[in-house]
C-alpha cells in the first residue's frame, strides 16, 4: 500500500503516520519528494489491514493506494500456479473441461437413476441434484433431504460418478459431508460467512457459487474464507447475477468468468441454467463459457422437465443434453488445445 500525504501535509502529520503504520505492524518506507511525501507500506499483517486503510482519514492524507489484492491466497499474486480441484478422480482446472450435470432436485429416486444414466452416457462426470434446496417461495418444494442423499449415493455407487449437492445450512453439514463428494454453496449463501467458515474445515472440495448480487471482489473474498480456515479445494461457480434485465431469469457474466481467472488461480465453472433461465439458451451459453475459458460446466437435466419439481424451464431433457454434449465436443477440443 501507498500513503500520498497531502502536500500541505506537516512534519508532525508525517510522523504520526510513519507511526502509526509500525504500530499496526508494518514497515513504513518514507519517500519525501520535492512538492509532496509518500510512504510505502510493506509487510503481511492482514490482519490489521483494515486498521491500515482507517489512515485514509488521518490529519495530512490525501490517498491510500492499494497495490496488492485483500484477497492474498486466492490471488495469483501468491500463487502463480493453477489449483486443480480433485473431486474423487475428476480434476477440476486441468486440461479436459468437467461437465456436472443433473436435476435441480432429485425428486425420486427414478428421476434420479435415469438421469445420472442419461448424463453419464452422454460424457459428463459429476452427478449434480439438490436433496436441500433454497427455494424463493416457502410454498415450493423444498427438496428431500436426507432421502435425497440417500438417493445420490445409490446413483453415485451405481454410475460411479461423484456428487456435488448443496449445503444449505449448518445444521446440514455433517449429513452432506457423509454423502457429497464436493460440497456446494448455493448463490444465495456466499456471504453465509459461519457457514463458509465450517465449510474450511471439511475434508471435501467446495463448489462456490457467485451471490446474485456479489461482486467479483465479494466472490473472491468469499473465497478466501474457505482457503484461509484451511480447504484449498475451492472450485469458483458464475451462476449469473442480477441486472436491469428482467427477460431472463438472470444476466450471464462470461467476462467476470475471465477477469476471475486473470485475479486468482482456482478454477471456474459456469452454469449457464441458472444464469438464463431457458433451455432454449443452455446450449450457446456453455459454448461461449468455453470459449472464455471457463474449467467446467454445471448443467441441470431432468428426464422430463415439464413435470419438474423446480426449474422445468431451464432444464434439458436427456436428448436435449445428449445433443449439447456432441456439440460441445469441437469446443471442448479446441479448449484442451489452448491450455
Ligand atoms: C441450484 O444449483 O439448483 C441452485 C439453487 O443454484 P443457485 O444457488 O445458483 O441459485
Ligand atoms: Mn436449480
Amino acid at each position: 500500500m501507498i500513503v500520498n500525504m497531502s502536500s500541505t501535509a506537516t512534519q508532525e502529520q508525517i510522523d504520526h503516520v510513519m507511526e502509526r503504520i509500525k504500530e499496526c505492524g508494518f514497515l513504513p518506507h518514507l519517500i519525501k519528494g520535492a512538492e509532496r511525501t509518500v510512504i510505502g507500506v510493506v509487510g503481511k499483517n492482514r490482519g490489521r489491514r483494515n486498521e491500515l486503510e482507517a489512515l485514509r482519514v488521518a490529519p495530512g492524507v490525501e490517498d491510500l493506494i492499494s497495490i496488492s489484492q485483500p484477497f492474498t491466497l486466492v490471488s495469483l499474486q501468491l500463487q502463480t500456479q493453477r489449483t486443480i480441484v480433485n473431486v474423487k478422480d475428476v480434476r477440476i482446472g486441468g486440461p479436459e473441461l468437467v461437465v456436472m450435470a443433473g436435476p435441480c432436485s432429485v425428486e425420486s429416486r427414478e428421476q434420479l437413476m435415469e438421469t445420472a444414466r442419461a448424463v453419464k452416457a452422454a460424457g459428463a462426470t459429476i452427478l449434480r441434484g439438490g436433496a436441500y434446496k433454497p427455494r424463493t417461495s416457502p410454498y415450493d418444494f423444498q427438496g428431500l433431504g436426507l432421502e435425497g442423499l440417500k438417493i445420490l449415493k445409490e446413483a453415485s455407487e451405481e454410475t460411479g460418478l461423484p456428487i456435488v449437492t448443496e449445503v444449505m445450512g449448518i445444521e446440514d453439514l455433517d449429513a452432506v459431508v457423509e454423502y457429497a463428494d464436493m460440497m456446494q454453496v448455493g448463490a444465495r449463501n456466499m456471504q453465509n460467512y459461519p457457514l463458509l467458515r465450517r465449510l474450511a474445515t471439511v475434508p471435501r472440495p467446495v463448489l462456490l457459487k457467485r451471490g446474485p448480487s456479489a461482486t467479483i471482489k465479494e466472490w473472491l473474498l468469499a473465497a478466501e474464507y474457505l482457503l484461509s480456515g484451511g480447504n484449498p479445494n475451492v472450485v469458483l461457480c458464475e451462476r449469473g447475477i442480477k441486472t436491469f434485465d428482467s427477460e431472463l431469469r438472470n444476466t450471464l457474466d462470461l467476462v467476470g468468468v475471465a477477469l476471475a481467472k486473470e485475479l486468482c488461480h482456482l478454477p471456474i465453472v459456469v452454469d449457464p441454467s441458472h444464469a438464463t433461465g431457458r433451455r432454449s439458451l443452455v446450449p450457446a451459453a456453455s459454448c461461449a463459457a468455453v470459449a472464455i475459458g471457463a474449467d467446467g460446466l454445471i448443467i441441470e437435466v431432468h428426464p422430463c422437465p415439464e413435470r419438474a419439481l423446480s426449474d422445468g424451464p431451464q432444464s434439458l431433457d436427456l436428448p436435449g443434453f445428449a445433443a449439447m454434449m456432441q456439440t460441445l465436443q469441437s469446443a471442448m477440443a479446441v479448449a484442451a488445445a489452448g491450455r
